[in-house]
C-alpha cells in the first residue's frame, strides 16, 4: 500500500495575522514546486481567512487547531465546524496533547469533536500519546490503545478511512527529545495493528500515521525511512518557512 506523506505544520499560539500572512506568503514560494507530499499548515484561528486567501491556487491546505462539536449557540469562545469550512480548512487537529494537558481534552470530548467533524466535511487529524511518566512506566501501548478507542468509539469505518492519526509523544514535544525512529515505529505498527482489528486490515493499510515531537530537517528522513510513519505534524520547526520546507523536501536532504 502506498500512503502518500503527509507533513502538517502545527503553529499553535503564535503569529498575528501580519506575520501569518508573511510566513503563508514565504511557504507558498518555497513550496511551490512540491508534489509527492501533502502539506498543510494550521494557524490560530484569527489567521485562518488570511492564510487561506493567500494560499488559494497553491497545493498547501489548510487545518484548524480544535473545533467545538455544537453547531452554534451559547459557547462562548468556541469555534464550530461549520465555522472552519465556511473560512476553507480541509483538516482540523484534534486531541492534541496540549489541550489534553492544558485545557482538559479527554478521550470522550476528542470523540466528540471527531464526530463533528466528520459531519461537517472536515478531515481529522487524531493526536494520540504518551507521556514521559507513561513511558517509564511501560504504559504506551495501553495509553495509546485508550486514547485509539476512545476517540474513535461508534465512529464507523467509513469515518475513520480519511483521517490521519498523529503520534505524539507528549514527552518529545517541544522539547528537543524526538523518538528514535526505532521507538517511533514500534508505536506506530502498534496503532496500525489496532487499527487493523478495529475496522479491517485494507483500511488499516490505507490510513496516514503521522510522527510529532521535535521533528527537524535533522531527523526527519531517518523517521520517514520507517514502513508506519507515513508524515509528521511539525510545531516548532514549522514557523519558519526554510526550515519547514527542508522538511516537507526530506527526500532531497
Ligand atoms: C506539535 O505541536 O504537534 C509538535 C510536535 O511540536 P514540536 O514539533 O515543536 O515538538
Amino acid at each position: 500500500m502506498v500512503r502518500l506523506p503527509f507533513i502538517a505544520g502545527n503553529w499553535k499560539m503564535n503569529k498575528t495575522v501580519e506575520e501569518a500572512l508573511e510566513l503563508a506568503k514565504q511557504m507558498k514560494v518555497s513550496l511551490a514546486k512540491v508534489d509527492s507530499v501533502e502539506v498543510a499548515v494550521a494557524p490560530p484561528f484569527t489567521a485562518l481567512f488570511t492564510v487561506r486567501r493567500e494560499l488559494e491556487g497553491s497545493r498547501i491546505g489548510l487545518a484548524a487547531q480544535n473545533l467545538f462539536w455544537e453547531d452554534k449557540g451559547a459557547f462562548t469562545g468556541e469555534i464550530s465546524p461549520a465555522m472552519l469550512k465556511e473560512v476553507g480548512c480541509h483538516y482540523v487537529i484534534i486531541g492534541h496533547s496540549e489541550r489534553r494537558q492544558y485545557f482538559g481534552e479527554t478521550d470522550e470530548t476528542v470523540n466528540r469533536r471527531i464526530k463533528a467533524a466528520f459531519k461537517h466535511g472536515l478531515k481529522v487529524i487524531f493526536c494520540i500519546g504518551e507521556t514521559l511518566k507513561e513511558r517509564e512506566e511501560g504504559k504506551t501501548f495501553s495509553v495509546v490503545e485508550r486514547q485509539v478507542e476512545g476517540g474513535l468509539k461508534g465512529l464507523k469505518a467509513e469515518e475513520v478511512r480519511p483521517m490521519v492519526l498523529a503520534y505524539e509523544p507528549v514527552w518529545a514535544i517541544g522539547t528537543g527529545k524526538t523518538a528514535t525512529p526505532e521507538q517511533a515505529e514500534e508505536v506506530h505498527r502498534f496503532i496500525r495493528n489496532k487499527l487493523g482489528r478495529l475496522y479491517s486490515q485494507e483500511m488499516a493499510g490505507e490510513i496516514r500515521i503521522q510522527y510529532g515531537g521535535s521533528v527537524t530537517p535533522e531527523n526527519i528522513k531517518g523517521l520517514m525511512a520507517q514502513e508506519d510513519i507515513d508524515g509528521a505534524l511539525v510545531g516548532g520547526a514549522s514557523l519558519q518557512a526554510e526550515i519547514f520546507s527542508k522538511i516537507v523536501r526530506f527526500r532531497e536532504i
